[in-house]
């Protein structure tokens, strides 16, 4: 067996160098803890980032992939499978959206929802030079498309010339939506709870006040709730918590907690005009294995109510942090929604506060340049919100 130090070393030989990764190699995980090659136990509040909503090994879903492995993993999409129908019909009844498309990862689900939004703009009024609202500070992926309407020009700068007919205005500023307006303008995109930027919630009246600009000139609100959604804010998708329903819908990260699998969901008036044969395709997206994880998902998240587990627990994670926010200096306010909670780290980097925390047996990360981010299992529980407060008071210090 090797070392950790040599499984450290083969990955740095081998794997092109785009991350700085932290010095632990993760070998196995059960219930909301994770373990490293030298057996040492970490309590998780990073989920994978936002993905093992149901923590690991959760009572079912091992045993609905394994099962599906025995059955079939891959058909193409030239045939239909069992798994995508269901899959498709609980995503929809859970939405109260129309129809889904299922891809391989949140990026593609963004490309998906601004070629579908592209479309339904050329059925109407047969231009090519559609325009995309997107808002600053936003993160949507790393292909071309997606990065486009990614609103940190630090990623951007060196892979210009990006995409076209993309203007950026500012997050819960509606004034600066509507500046940014024309003729052509067929989409807004926005996440509903800001994730990678730093975690902000949308307020309820910029949300509201976007949504009843797209109707009014039949603009399509496309809602990125890729790290957002799925139980995460204490509703099923972090919308339903503001009554504002988008016309496209992008899911991935918890949607299969754990198996690369996102989707983009259309609603009625979006689905009947806008993709059709020919216009779109994957090979992999919408596989029997993938779909049976978000089948399952779906399910037990029904089952067990785990959108509701967490509305009925964030109130006192919460109030934990909004204690240790008033105890400690370097800790100048909390934002967020449910288990998607961010703290502003003040006076010293908030990487030095992730390390300490790692050597306390905890994992949490950053968002943004000063953004602890806080997005745990979902089925964490009272004592493991104690546990946490406890590791991240001693790397505080
Ligand atoms: C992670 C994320 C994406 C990109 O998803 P990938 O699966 O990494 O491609 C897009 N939007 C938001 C809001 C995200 O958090």
């Amino acid at each position: 067996m090797k070392s950790t130090h040599e499984y450290m070393e083969t990955s740095e030989q081998y794997v092109l160098r785009t991350y700085n990764r932290f010095p632990i190699v993760l070998e196995k995980g059960e219930g909301v803890y994770l373990y490293d090659t030298d057996g040492k136990q970490y309590l998780d509040f990073a989920a994978g980032i936002a993905v093992f909503g149901l923590g690991y090994h959760y009572p079912g879903y091992d045993e609905a992939l394994k099962g599906q492995i025995d059955q079939l993993i891959h058909t193409s999409n030239l045939f239909y499978n069992v798994p995508m129908g269901e899959a498709a019909e609980k995503l929809v009844k859970a939405s109260g959206m129309n129809k889904v498309f299922f891809t391989n990862s949140g990026t593609e689900a963004i490309e998906g929802a601004i070629k579908a939004a592209r479309k339904y703009a050329y059925l109407k009024d047969g231009r090519t030079d559609h325009e995309i609202i997107a808002m600053n500070h936003s993160f949507h992926g790393r292909s071309v498309g997606a990065l486009s309407v990614t609103g940190n020009p630090h990623y951007q700068e060196a892979f210009k010339p990006l995409m076209g007919g993309v203007r950026f205005a500012d997050f819960n500023d509606l004034d600066s939506v509507k500046a940014q307006v024309t003729d052509r303008t067929c989409a807004v995109i926005l996440e509903t709870v800001q994730g990678e930027g730093g975690i902000y919630p949308a307020d309820e009246a910029f949300l509201k006040g976007v949504k009843a600009l797209c109707e009014e000139k039949d603009i399509l609100l496309i809602l990125d709730e890729i790290q957002c959604g799925m139980g995460r804010t204490g509703s099923m998708f972090a919308w339903q918590e503001y009554g504002v329903k988008p016309d496209i819908m992008t899911c991935a990260k918890a949607l299969g907690c754990g198996i690369p699998v996102g989707a983009f969901v259309l609603n009625e008036k979006t689905a009947a005009a806008s993709l059709v044969p020919g216009d779109h395709g994957t090979t992999y997206g919408g596989n029997p294995l993938a779909c049976q994880a978000v089948s399952t998902v779906l399910d037990l998240f029904a089952k067990d109510d785990i959108p509701g587990h967490v509305k009925a627990l964030a109130p006192y994670l919460e109030e934990r942090l909004d204690a240790l926010v008033e105890k400690h200096d370097c800790l100048a306010a909390r934002r967020g929604k449910g288990f998607i909670q961010g703290l502003v780290v003040n006076g010293k980097p908030v990487g030095e506060v992730v390390k300490k925390a790692l050597e306390n047996g905890l994992i949490v990360i950053s968002a943004g340049s000063d953004v602890l981010r806080l997005v745990p299992p979902l089925v964490i529980e009272k004592k493991h919100i104690d546990e946490m407060i406890e590791k991240l008071e001693k790397s505080l210090e």
